[in-house]
């Protein structure tokens, strides 16, 4: 694993004013790193192990270096909540209504995160948190984050309206624990007050989850009932199978709007089909990037390998925007 220096976009006077100390930061966490010889181990290795396989790879510089959690604990904070309200199903409220995902957007600070690359090259999976904060906004929780990313921070967060991704999928992040943080993307679900909110949130949590896993080349399976094998996962079933952790999130959350980690998988699996439907075969020199697709999908319909595809365009990262035109030869 290798520490890379962020590149810190000057954004506002706050992080004007920040800049100093962030790179001092920087320094002690490089010199740190360069006592960590921890190997990693291939993608396609990865994925064919188990929990207890995969944390037995981690090294004790590994454990000590990302033994971060973020900070929410369901099982305290929500007991004044009403838990015995019926709730008409989610996903059938999500069908009926035909709400639509939110657009995913980055948070340009997350280019001064701190950049661990993930012990198997990529991640494998996507842990599912909720914030565990009634009383907060999901702007609100971003900026905690940011403000405190030495202590934890996650890939991305969800809310009824948005979508934010605030930290790079190409490196891990510190929100499920030094066993989990190495192999997993992170998406936190920000707390709604109504029916309504909730499922739109969750429609987004689960929309972003089968996009990060198709952009990986990953299929969905649920690790919940599988003994924390599989490629969606949720922090309650990291703390049983992986450890390092105790949350318990974000089952009390979802029973509370009368939802469970299967409703939330069966949604995962809705939109992973939805982004696969556009699979025509790609032919000729070149292809209009159209909506849903991702330079995995591309590959796979156009036989040009993503290296290639990303070579012959000058991409440096996975983001495509509707309408671009991408050469395959
Ligand atoms: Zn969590």
């Amino acid at each position: 694993m290798k520490y890379k220096f962020g590149t810190a976009l000057i954004l506002s006077s706050s992080l004007l004013l920040s800049q100093s100390s962030f790179y001092v930061n920087a320094e002690e966490k490089s010199n740190e790193q360069t006592e960590n010889t921890s190997k990693s181990i291939s993608f396609e290795q990865a994925q064919k192990m188990n929990p207890k396989e995969l944390t037995n790879l981690l090294t004790d510089e590994d454990l000590k270096l990302h033994n971060k959690v973020a900070e929410h604990q369901s099982t305290e904070l929500e007991t004044n909540r009403n838990t015995n309200e019926a709730y008409q199903n989610v996903n059938g409220y999500i069908d009926q209504n035909n709400i639509k995902p939110s657009a995913i957007t980055q948070d340009t600070r997350m280019n001064s995160l701190p950049k661990y690359d993930y012990k198997s090259d990529k991640f494998i999976g996507v842990v599912i948190h909720e914030t565990a904060n009634p009383n907060s906004t999901i702007d609100e929780e971003i900026n905690y984050m940011y403000n405190n990313y030495e202590s934890a921070f996650v890939h991305a967060y969800a809310g009824s309206s948005k979508i934010v991704q605030t930290a790079s999928s190409d490196y891990l992040a510190w929100g499920a624990g030094a066993k989990a943080n190495p192999y997993f993307y992170q998406i936190e679900l920000a707390q709604s007050s109504t029916f309504d909110q909730f499922a739109k949130s969750v429609n987004n949590q689960a929309y972003l989850t089968a996009k990060m896993l198709d952009q990986n080349g990953l299929k969905p399976s649920l690790a919940d009932h599988n003994e924390g094998t599989g490629t969606v996962i949720s922090h309650n079933v990291i703390s049983q199978y992986y450890g390092g952790t105790d949350h318990t999130d974000p089952i009390n959350y979802f029973s509370q709007w009368g939802y469970d980690m299967d409703q939330f998988y069966s949604l995962v699996q809705k939109h992973y089909n939805q982004l696969n439907e556009a699979s025509d075969t790609v032919t000729g020199d070149t292809h209009t990037v159209a909506s849903g697709d991702t330079l995995y999908n591309i590959s796979q319909r156009s036989g040009v390998s993503v290296d290639n595809i990303k070579e012959l365009n000058d991409l440096s990262s996975n983001d495509l925007t509707v309408g671009q035109v991408l050469k395959l030869k």
